[in-house]
């Protein structure tokens, strides 16, 4: 007999339109979706099709008749001491301010509107407020750099960039506006106008005629009432840049309505959360976690959602604890490397609050180690769920539908697949299904993705095609990239990226990207980037260079100078979450005879593991001089 749960997923897969025809009335049409999903021109599927809808409306204007005076967005900062509770109807007038101002500085439907912005109210306002007018937003993590700005900039074309003149980590003021200023420089696109949030934390010079200050714009918009704009379901919502293979990050584009949904549902579905209670998410909006669970799902879902500016142990470990026992946080959200920087500190901080209302907590974007589940389990005392996904997909492939049915966690596995995926294991080789427990394969996807998945490369339908759905040979299939097992039970295990992504820190990094800011540095003739195992942020970057004038690192002080330079060029050019650990300089790099890097080896060697089978490398003594090194 089959459970619950299995006959939910089942017919996801088998009755796919009826399933989501009836996830669609979790949400508020203008008109209704005239077809449910158009899967004519495989890949690209086109969910809900000719309904119109709004993402904005449905998550804040929708809830004004029942719950006005709920909270809506709780804003809290650690770093500066600020914190506000908006309620869904002052939500409601600071996002009509916004795309008033917006409006004024020329934003239509359609257009890009890029974010580089700290976590404060403010950026939750212009991304709904993009939202609402039916712009794209652009969401640009504020911890990259001017060249990585730059180069998003190019490729989304924003007519307005909203930013700040600063963020906060850790009590150290992170100017923004001098990095967005010299971004500009990089830039070939000029936008039409900056739009800036002054915090007062930093000098932020004005540029006139292209940078507007949003105080001042704000106050003469105060009641402003900007009318929702009703679009196709299929109209893009967003794009959010993500690293792959190549150094050339790609804009994710997903839909409106097919997103709405997937939000809606997995709320039910996944994480079995009610309106009016409080969901806190500890991402960033520049990641897809925060975009999917710090700002939409959980006012989709008529919640309040904390959005929160600071670290986890700042003032002490308690600081999230606090939150959670202050606001009556219901569900939390975060990733395994905070749970690690956590478990480096005294558990008691967690013991002294008042954690009663908490269900569950939610981990991705990262393997979750055994040690570190059972510690948190142990310190807060509630499940602690797994869940796996993609920038790409937008809400979780893998984890435990609880709203359907209670499953059990089965420990390393993040879970079972998720209703509207279909997951295959695939043989990478031969490109055959694997079906037996046990094997190891790339974990793909059968077309059509579910709803809220990505659509699309922006402005880049060949890439999409090429990148996702023609790695595996002789078949059209969304890859992951991921390796994965499967279980008897169906419980999926994953194993590590099948490409050149590293992950630190929860952060997904192209080494390629890294490879070329290094690059940059007129010293270096070459170097290889990989990631290596860290016991705190899962992986880091390790750099193997070779320099043009060996004498540059004849001795430690000219190795270090050089490696601090090098250090410092990835900073201003992607930002400080892309620096390497260290930079190991080298006389070669290790390569196979038709000179291709072995970066496996490389990897394996930097881990202390067998390198393997080298039987096609060109020169033995350069692993070995890297050994050496290490
Ligand atoms: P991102 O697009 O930044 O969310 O990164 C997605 C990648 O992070 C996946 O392809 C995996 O390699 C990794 N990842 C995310 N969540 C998990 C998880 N729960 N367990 C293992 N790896 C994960």
């Amino acid at each position: 007999m089959s459970t619950r749960f299995e006959e939910f997923y089942r017919r996801s897969i088998e009755d796919r339109e009826g399933f989501w025809a009836e996830q669609a009335q979790l949400i508020e049409w203008h008109r209704p979706p005239q077809q449910i999903c158009d899967y004519g021109h495989p890949p690209f599927a086109r969910w809900f099709a000719g309904g119109l809808t709004n993402l904005c409306h449905n998550a804040v204007d929708r809830h004004l008749a029942a719950r006005a005076g709920q909270n809506a967005l709780i804003a809290i900062s650690t770093e500066t001491g600020a914190e506000k509770a908006y309620s869904y109807q002052e939500l409601h007038a600071e996002v009509n301010r916004m795309a008033a101002v917006l409006k004024a500085l020329g934003v239509q439907k359609g257009d890009r509107v890029q974010i580089y912005m700290p976590m404060i109210a403010e950026a939750a306002f212009a991304m709904l407020a993009c939202a609402r007018l039916g712009a794209i937003h652009s969401v640009v993590f504020g911890g990259f750099a001017s060249g990585a700005l730059a180069s998003r900039i190019d490729d989304a074309q924003p007519k307005v960039i909203v930013s700040a003149d600063a963020g906060s980590r850790g009590g150290r003021v992170v100017a923004y506006k001098p990095l967005l200023d010299e971004a500009l420089q990089l830039s070939a696109h000029r936008p039409a106008a900056v739009l800036i949030v002054d915090r007062g934390l930093a000098p932020a010079p004005m540029r006139a005629g292209r940078d507007h200050d949003w105080a001042s714009l704000r106050a003469l918009h105060m009641d402003a009432q900007v009318p929702c704009e009703w679009v196709d379901a299929t109209h893009p919502s967003y794009t959010l840049y993500t690293s792959g293979t190549t150094g050339r990050p790609k804009g994710v584009q997903r839909d409106t309505g097919g997103y709405t949904v997937a939000l809606a549902a997995s709320m039910k579905h996944i994480f079995a959360a009610q309106p009016g209670q409080t969901f806190f998410c500890t991402s960033d909006i520049g990641w897809v976690v925060g975009h999917s669970y710090i700002i939409y799902a959980p006012l989709i879902n008529g919640m309040a959602t904390v959005l929160y500016e600071g670290l986890p142990v700042r003032p002490d470990a308690g600081t999230w604890w606090g939150i959670v026992e202050k606001y009556r946080v219901t569900h939390m959200f975060s990733a395994p490397t905070a749970i690690r920087v956590l478990k480096k500190h005294d558990a008691a901080h967690l013991h002294r609050h008042d954690l009663s209302s908490l269900k569950a907590l939610w981990l991705a974007g990262e393997p979750l180690d055994e040690p570190t589940a059972a510690w948190i389990s142990d310190a807060i005392g509630k499940p602690i769920i797994d869940n796996y996904w993609q920038t790409e997909t937008g809400w979780p492939i893998l984890t435990l539908c609880n709203g359907v049915e209670k499953q059990d966690t089965r420990f390393g596995s993040p879970g079972k697949a998720v209703y509207g995926y279909n997951v295959k294991l695939i043989d990478d080789a031969t490109g055959q299904e694997l079906t037996q427990a046990n094997q190891k394969g790339v974990l793909a996807i059968e077309g059509p993705l579910p709803p809220g998945c990505m659509q699309t490369v922006w402005r880049d339908d060949e890439r999409f095609v090429n990148t996702y759905w023609k790695s595996i040979p002789g078949r059209l299939i969304y890859s992951t990239f991921d390796w994965g097992i499967r279980d008897e039970d169906g419980y999926y295990f994953i194993l590590g990226r099948t490409d050149d992504v590293i992950n630190v820190a929860g952060h997904r990094l192209g080494t390629r990207e890294i490879e070329e800011s290094i690059a940059a540095h007129a010293q270096i003739a070459e170097v290889a980037v990989v990631g290596v195992a860290d016991s705190l942020k899962g992986q880091v970057a390790l750099a193997f260079a070779v320099v043009r004038d060996a004498a540059l690192t004849d001795d430690a002080p000219a190795r270090q100078a050089l490696e601090a330079e090098i250090m410092k060029l990835v900073d201003s050019r992607l930002g400080a979450v892309a620096r390497p650990s260290r930079v190991l300089f080298v006389a070669a790099l290790p390569k196979t005879r038709s000179g291709k890097l072995l970066r496996r080896a490389l990897q394996a060697v930097a881990e202390g593991r067998d390198p393997g089978d080298l039987s096609t490398m060109e020169d033995p003594a350069a692993l070995a001089q890297v050994q050496q090194q290490l």
